[in-house]
């Protein structure tokens, strides 16, 4: 299974003259302003026009809020949601 939808994206993620960025955490695709601190996400792959994995920004806060989690900043939140193993190991978003 590929990881991304084309290979055209994924040359892209690579490329720092291409300001689109991939998020694994949050399983979200996004453009970059030019400050590179503002970002729009992307709901589509502007090279093959598939359309990209739902955004799973607000169920990762929703997830740890369940857990306790109110600061989503604290250092303590466990290791699986520092990175996508936390939806990986979820079969609800897989
Ligand atoms: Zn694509």
């Amino acid at each position: 299974m590929h990881k991304y939808c084309c290979d055209k994206i994924e040359t892209s993620l690579g490329d720092k003259t291409i300001k689109i960025k991939y998020f694994p955490v949050f399983r979200q695709y996004v453009i970059k302003h030019k400050d590179n601190y503002a970002s729009r996400t992307i709901q589509f792959c502007p090279w093959c026009g598939s359309k990209f994995p739902k955004s799973l920004a607000k169920e990762w806060s929703d997830e740890l809020e369940k857990i306790g989690f109110d600061d989503l900043l604290d250092e303590n939140i466990p290791d699986e949601f520092k990175n996508d193993s936390w939806w990986k190991n979820r079969k609800c978003y897989v």
